[in-house]
């Protein structure tokens, strides 16, 4: 059996904290590591951010719940489940993602965790571990199970670099030409095709 890895935002689920940004109007949290390569230092100024507007986890579960699986995503996975067991690895964090998970029929998911006080206040977050998209691929490596893997941008490289083939989805033309060994595309329709193909050549 054959197992299929994908990025979540960007791929099946719009940018969590960019929709963030557009259901509360704080333009701050539309802040990305583009801008911020430092993730620690990232994620501790969305923490102020979040702290300033007095947003709690509460009210971040309330406006994710809101938010929809990208046209087309819900459909995919439900194909892509009778090809190959699907593995959402994603950089996000279960205690706010899980509403979208939901909507996408329940996917297994490896992401991170927020930890909140007694308040619901965000005060830490913790990575699973290091470099997760790329361990994850290699622990299934290790069960004997033979990867392809899809995502849209470069903390998906290493684990499209892990697995048997990678695909990229939805990439910026940067990250298409930095990496011209993977094919790239940009519908559901021709993501399928990628699939089938790598699928072939396992
Ligand atoms: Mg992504």
């Amino acid at each position: 059996m054959h197992i299929a890895c994908l990025d979540l935002e960007g791929v099946l689920i719009p940018e969590v904290w960019i929709g963030l940004a557009e259901k509360t109007g704080i333009e701050a949290l539309r802040r990305t590591t583009r801008e911020e390569p430092d993730y620690d230092v990232l994620m501790k100024y969305r923490m102020k951010i979040l702290d300033e507007h007095k947003l709690g986890m509460k009210e971040i579960q309330e406006v994710v719940a809101s938010m929809d699986p990208l046209p087309g995503a819900v459909d995919f996975v439900s194909w892509l489940r009778g090809y190959f067991q699907v593995v959402i690895l994603s950089d996000t964090y279960y205690e706010f993602v899980l509403p979208l998970i939901a909507k996408l029929g329940n996917p297994t998911l490896f992401c991170h965790k927020l930890v909140t006080d007694d308040n619901g206040r965000i005060v830490d977050y913790v990575l699973r571990q290091k470099d997760p998209k790329r361990a994850s691929v290699k622990a299934f490596h290790s069960l004997n199970f033979k990867v392809v893997a899809a995502g849209d941008s470069y903390n998906d490289t290493s684990m499209l670099s892990e697995a048997e083939a990678g695909i990229l989805f939805h990439a910026p033309e940067n990250v298409i030409a930095q990496f011209p060994q993977f094919p790239a595309v940009h519908t559901y329709e021709d993501l399928k095709q990628e699939f089938l193909k790598a699928r072939e050549r396992l």
